[in-house]
């Protein structure tokens, strides 16, 4: 039996002919740019994380960068982040001149941890962006606590976390603004890129729509050095069918994480996710750890049964931050991390028969 890691046909196959007649919608009225659907998944998405502003953007790597440009963070300036993340969550800091600051992780959770926060604080730190990576939520009370002390910001990069609760609050709408993705395998995911900020700042949101159209509020009038981000219009209309589906798609990842909790239990040399108290994981990956992950994955791809190494190098040991000057040790939790996690087929549509043939395998592999 062959099992990919997530199956977008399979998903593409429930929705298809909402999808099919919302692009057509688009292409009749050809209003492909900042249309009725880019407003409306605006309004859709700020009201679900309960934010006052839904900003779309062409890419949760834009959601970063306009979002550090708004908050007027460049050259000289630091940011505190995880070294065990996708790249883009540092990158954004250095693409506009400023300096990322990795802080370890939490073994269990894999989030940044908070007690390595504050010491990293000087003069220069501008802003921290915790990563709920995996759809796991940061402690994100402490973290704001720590901003609050030290007046700084707080970006919740929550690309991989779209519907994820922290004691009763949505991702994203915790922190002074809140990143998404819609990267086709992201929990809610487009046909192409897109991204959302979300933010509760007036103040802010007005900067950040501002820079995401070329600095311009009115036609060929230019206040700004801005860009061009915005989100398709196609890509709008895919994704309010999608939005739709994103809680029964959520609670059925929820689901399954957890047949693959009860299924793996007893493998003394496999840990399972550890999901943060009083927050609820949305599960973009379900990862597991072992001291034999490399052989695993090698025994799980002969019996055709995909898996993907969630990182396999932390971005502070990147050959393009050399100049940071880190060195293997330094962030023992998050390189280690990088050694033992990997993640196994999980999407909504996944079938108890091959979660089952998944761990059977797994459990092959220790026999
Ligand atoms: C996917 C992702 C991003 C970047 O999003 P894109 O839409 O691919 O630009 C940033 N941070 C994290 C944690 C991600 O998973």
């Amino acid at each position: 039996m062959k099992i990919n890691l997530l199956d977008l046909k399979a998903q593409y196959r429930t929705i298809e002919n909402e999808i099919n007649e919302a692009i057509k919608e688009v292409l009749e009225t050809t209003h492909f740019i900042m249309g009725p659907n880019v407003k409306e998944l605006e309004k859709e998405i700020a009201a679900f994380t309960e934010t006052k502003h839904g900003i779309s953007v062409a890419s949760g790597t834009d959601a970063l960068m306009l979002t550090l440009k708004a908050m007027g963070i460049g050259y000289g300036d630091e940011v505190i982040t995880t070294p065990f993340t996708f790249f883009a969550s540092a990158e954004t800091t250095s693409v506009l001149g400023a300096k990322p600051v990795f802080a370890d992780i939490e073994e269990d959770t894999l989030c940044i941890d908070t007690n390595s926060i504050e010491k990293l604080i000087t003069e220069k730190t501008k802003a921290i962006i915790p990563v709920h990576i995996f759809g796991n939520m940061c402690d994100m009370d402490r973290i704001m606590e720590i901003a609050d002390k030290h007046n700084l910001y707080v970006i919740e990069d929550a690309c991989q976390a779209i519907g994820a609760e922290y004691k009763g609050r949505k991702a994203g709408s915790i922190g002074h603004v809140g990143c998404f993705s819609f990267y086709p395998t992201k929990n809610l995911g487009a046909y192409g890129d897109g991204g959302m900020i979300v933010t509760n700042d007036d103040e802010l949101a007005e900067k950040i729509k501002l820079i995401r159209v070329h600095g311009s509020k009115k036609k060929y009038n230019h206040e700004a050095i801005g860009y061009n981000s915005r989100l398709d219009e196609i890509q709008a209309a895919i994704l309010r069918v999608k939005f739709r589906y994103i809680n029964k798609w959520n609670d059925a990842r929820y689901e399954k994480a957890h047949i693959y909790n009860e299924l793996l239990k007893d493998l003394d040399d496999i840990v399972l996710p550890t999901e943060r108290e009083n927050s609820k994981h949305v599960y973009h990956l379900y990862t597991i750890q072992s001291k034999y992950r490399d052989e695993i994955v090698d025994y799980l791809k002969k019996n055709d049964i995909a898996t993907g190494i969630y990182y396999p190098v932390p971005v502070h040991l990147q050959d393009v931050y050399k100049h940071l000057n880190y060195k293997k040790g330094d962030l023992p939790k998050a390189e280690e991390a990088c050694t033992k996690t990997f993640a196994i087929p999980l999407y909504p549509e996944i079938n108890y028969e091959q979660q089952k043939y998944v761990c059977d395998k797994i459990k092959e592999f220790f026999l």
